[in-house]
């Protein structure tokens, strides 16, 4: 681990005036906010991140609290942490998704320290980009190639890859905030910027290095949950190698109604098989309107992957996935 400067700020100006400074905001990034630090310190260890500065935003008063707007969205401050939210009296009412989307995430003493903001700016967990001895990896050194390709690849993304990675995104809260339309508010040093989810992040194509819409010194400050429409059905299921404290292997997000035996409103997303969160918009249409049959699950589920790409490894996940996402349907629509 390198030597590091620390500033603790108090203000969001003095956490981006700080960071401005940083050439990118993304990988190689000399300048880093740290918030619960479960992310960014155990890549700091393994020298994968080797910001010279670190600024401490657990100072800036009013990022850690849940508020319901007067529009009736949901207002999650950047430092939220994980447990808080989870257990959120207006997330457990109106957004459960979310809820148990953070609880089957990492552990309880890590969900303690990890925050929203944290989450959703969390790295791969690409076995190849933790190790420096791999040489080999467009994410890390821009140009220098991809070892999980030609490598073991099991836990790897089927969706949005690209020649040049096919890293899987780890979180779990960013699918649930994918059904949910997160908005992702963004103070920085041009003025404040709203973005939507399914704006944030990048896929990998040819510069699998940058990973979202960030540029340097954005402080994400808060996210916001549009109101739902009345009695949602929602679900988060999470397909893993053990029971807990694992990533997933598929996990499936879905929001819907059931009107009159039909479903309505429906929102599908899934986690562990693409390169970053999956919002499914051929498994919605797939859905919309049609009474929930094991046959509609099948379809739907059969549309959301038929762009899949996998490798020789995961290639079980084609049919994981699927699964999953009939799995999640079924246990939804008969709830
Ligand atoms: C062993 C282990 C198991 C895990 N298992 C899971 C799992 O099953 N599911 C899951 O979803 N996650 C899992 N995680 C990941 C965990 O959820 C993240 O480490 C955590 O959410 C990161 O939050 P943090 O506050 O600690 O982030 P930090 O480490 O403080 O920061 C992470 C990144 O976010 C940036 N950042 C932080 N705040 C801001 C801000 N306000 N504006 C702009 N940038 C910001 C930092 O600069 C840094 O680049 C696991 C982690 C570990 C270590
Ligand atoms: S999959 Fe991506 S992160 Fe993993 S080695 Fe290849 S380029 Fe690096």
């Amino acid at each position: 681990m390198i030597d590091f400067e620390l500033t603790r700020v108090g203000t969001p100006d003095a956490a981006i005036q700080i960071a401005a400074a940083t050439p990118t905001a993304q990988q190689g990034a000399t300048i880093r906010f740290i918030a619960g630090g479960t992310n960014l310190i155990d890549y700091m260890k393994l020298d994968v991140e080797t910001p010279q500065h670190l600024v401490d935003i657990n100072r800036i008063p009013d990022l850690a609290k849940v508020e319901k707007q007067s529009d009736g969205s949901l207002k999650i401050g950047a430092l939220v942490r994980n447990s808080d939210l989870a257990q959120a009296p207006e997330v457990l009412a109106e957004y459960p998704v979310l809820s148990q989307a953070l609880l089957s995430g990492a552990s309880a003493q890590l969900r303690n320290k990890a925050t929203t903001s944290g989450n959703l700016v969390q790295r791969t967990r690409c076995p190849y980009f933790r190790d420096l001895a791999y040489a080999e990896c467009n994410k890390r050194t821009p140009g220098s190639g991809c070892a999980a390709i030609g490598g073991y690849h099991r836990n790897h993304a089927i969706l949005g890859v690209s020649d040049q990675c096919i890293a899987t995104h780890a979180s779990d809260m960013d699918v649930a905030l994918m059904v949910l339309d997160a908005v992702i508010h963004v103070q920085g040093a041009k003025g404040n910027r709203m973005i939507p989810i399914g704006e944030f992040y990048k896929l990998p194509g040819t510069t699998p290095h940058i990973e979202n819409a960030l540029e340097p010194g954005d402080l994400i400050t808060h996210v916001t949950l549009p109101a739902l429409p009345e009695k949602t059905k929602q679900i988060y299921l999470k397909l893993r190698d053990r029971a807990s404290y694992e990533f997933a292997l598929a996990s499936a997000a879905i929001v819907m109604q059931v009107q009159t035996g039909r479903m309505r409103h429906v929102r599908v997303a899934m986690g562990g098989v693409g390169t970053r969160p999956w919002r499914m918009p051929e498994a919605e249409r797939s859905l919309e309107g049609q009474a929930p049959t094991e046959r509609a699950f099948r379809a739907a589920a059969d549309a959301a992957l038929r762009g899949a790409r996998p490798h020789t490894d995961n290639a079980f996940k084609v049919e994981l996935a699927k699964l999953c996402m009939i799995r999640a349907l079924t246990t939804v629509t008969s709830a």
